[in-house]
């Protein structure tokens, strides 16, 4: 059976892409790292519409703890394969770069880009085995032109980006493809502290995006009809992309 991974599938857009794909009919995995709580509600409010789904809590920046619960998950599962992989799980630490701790300078590439790495390397050759597979990769407006205060994070979302084209020729011909999604501002506890009220005034479409916009997009690109769009960046931000 195919199964789709959501990683940080908890909460905000990940929360809203699992409830999605499971409407598609894929089992899903919910993976988290705090909000076990937040998890289990992703959980049982898609079995409560009848699909399935189940929890699992690792951290992707902790290579050995990811390693454990895919190996622990491939182990349990032999007939099975994750065919479709949301790579979602992120954090925002901002600061202008001169103010900038090199903790929160580390720790937001290790989350979204070698994050992405351990588990796409870990999930790729199943999907390139199988000859079927979608790889989707949340990315940013902030990777696609910069943000000031955001020097880490516009960094590992271009580094996703780019990671997202040239995965995709490695794996086209398998029948994998490889996207990425850059949403702009999207109303979720990432974005709560912000000044909503200010900000929208600089989005053309003049609000916030929703979990659901994002998650649509998400399932169009793992759907059977988006098989030709691989390696691209689909932007999602109300027109706020100059
Ligand atoms: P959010 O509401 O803050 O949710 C973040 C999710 O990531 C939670 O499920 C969290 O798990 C999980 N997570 C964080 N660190 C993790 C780790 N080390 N390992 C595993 N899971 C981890 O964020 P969001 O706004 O939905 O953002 C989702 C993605 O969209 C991120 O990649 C973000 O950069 C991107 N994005 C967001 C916006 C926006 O405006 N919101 C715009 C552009 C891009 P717990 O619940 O366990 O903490």
């Amino acid at each position: 059976m195919k199964y789709a991974l959501v990683t940080g599938g908890s909460r905000g857009i990940g929360a809203a892409v699992c409830k999605e794909i499971a409407k598609m009919g894929y089992p899903v995995i919910i993976n988290y790292v705090n909000r076990e709580d937040a998890a289990t509600a992703v959980k049982n409010e898609i079995e409560a519409e009848g699909g399935k789904a189940e929890t699992l809590k690792f951290n992707v920046a902790d290579s050995v703890e990811t390693e454990s619960a895919l190996g622990g998950w491939m182990k349990s599962h032999p007939e099975d394969y994750i065919a479709v992989l949301v790579n979602n799980a992120g954090v925002r630490k901002d600061n202008l770069m001169m103010w900038m701790e090199d903790s929160d300078w580390y720790d937001v590439l290790n989350i979204h880009l070698n994050g992405f790495y351990r588990v796409t390397k870990m999930l790729v050759t199943p999907m390139a085995a199988k000859k079927w597979g979608r790889i989707v990769n949340m990315a940013s407006l902030s990777g696609v032109r910069g943000m000031q205060g955001q020097t880490n994070y516009s960094a590992a979302k271009g580094g996703i980006i780019a990671a997202t084209k040239a995965l995709a020729l490695e794996v086209a011909k398998r029948k994998v493809t490889v996207n990425a999604v850059a949403p702009g501002f999207v109303e979720t506890d990432m974005t709560k502290e912000l000044n909503e009220d200010e900000l929208k005034k600089t989005v053309p479409a003049g609000r916030f995006g929703k979990p659901q916009e994002v998650a649509d997009l998400v399932a169009f690109l793992v759907s059977d009809k988006a098989a030709y769009i691989t390696g691209q960046v689909i932007e999602i931000n109300g027109g706020l992309n100059t």
